[in-house]
């Protein structure tokens, strides 16, 4: 890659740049892979949404981010925007960072723009990244697995109408394998599948926790069961971007949030 030229000046094709898939983790810039930092401080350009959270992003310098998450007004920047414009940055040579929260595999359409990039002939590297959906009940004190509670977990996503009938999301299965369920993007149809779950059979006394703006300054945690989950988001006032963790586990925090300091006293119970 020429140094400084302008391709679109000098009239010779420029080099391919590289896309990288990069997460960011769920917030904390400490929970940053070495690899996600070094590529954000060397990157052309980075492409991101909002999930990073507000530490990361304000670390970066303004003008090389391009926000392509949720736009003013609340419309959310066409998924066929964000593929087009990585593989024009990478057509003029640009080292291009797309940062998307936690890992870009899991829930952030990372798949997509992967297979996007690939159909135009431009190549790209994944940087995995911690996700939100291990390490937003991690530092809430919740394991999502625990011997003695949970020999399996499931990560689903909860924007999807469970009452549809074509739900991509199995409730009745879920509720009968008895292991820890990890709900994303779950906030606003928590009423749904709460009652889909109980529905299938899980007792209305399951513990299950929120964990919101995880790691972010001003994280909180909330937390009852089945039963009782909805009245407690409503009262908590618990907004997304929040985890939803269903299962035995959820009542792990009791017993070890009088010591939990992983969360550098951010953790605030709501
Ligand atoms: N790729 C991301 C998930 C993208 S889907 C990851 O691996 O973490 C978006 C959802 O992720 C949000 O609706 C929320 O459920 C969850 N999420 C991401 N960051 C979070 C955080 N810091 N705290 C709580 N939930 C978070």
């Amino acid at each position: 890659m020429s140094e400084g030229v302008d391709p679109s000046t000098t009239g010779e094709a420029a080099d391919l740049g590289t896309v990288f898939l990069v997460g960011s983790g769920p917030g904390d810039p400490d929970l940053l892979t070495v690899k996600a930092a070094r590529l954000i401080e060397s990157a052309d350009v980075v492409l991101h949404d909002k999930l990073p959270g507000p530490e990361i992003l304000g670390e970066i310098p303004a003008e090389k981010r391009e926000d392509v998450g949720k736009r003013a007004g609340g419309e959310w920047t066409p998924q066929e925007y964000t593929n087009r414009r990585l593989v024009e940055l990478a057509r003029e040579g640009k080292s291009v960072v797309r940062l998307k929260g936690g890992d870009p595999f899991v829930f952030g359409r990372g798949g997509e723009e992967a297979e996007h990039l690939a159909d135009a002939g431009v190549p790209f590297e994944v940087v995995p990244g911690v996700t939100s959906a291990i390490a937003g009940p991690a530092v809430a004190g919740i394991p999502v697995t625990h011997r003695d509670h949970a020999s399996s977990v499931s990560f689903v996503t909860g924007h999807e109408d469970p009452t549809k009938e074509e739900s991509a999301v199995d409730w009745d299965a879920l509720a009968a394998t008895g292991g820890t369920i990890v709900v994303l993007m779950g906030v606003g149809k928590l009423p749904a599948y709460a009652a889909e779950l109980r529905d299938a059979g899980l007792a209305g006394d399951t513990p299950v926790a929120l964990v919101e703006r995880a790691t972010w300054p001003g994280m909180r945690v909330a937390t009852g069961t089945l039963d009782s989950i909805v009245e407690v988001r409503d009262e908590a006032g618990i907004e997304p971007p929040a985890i939803t963790v269903i299962g035995d586990v959820a009542a792990a925090r009791d017993r070890v949030v009088e010591f939990l300091r992983n969360d550098g006293g951010r953790g605030d119970d709501a």
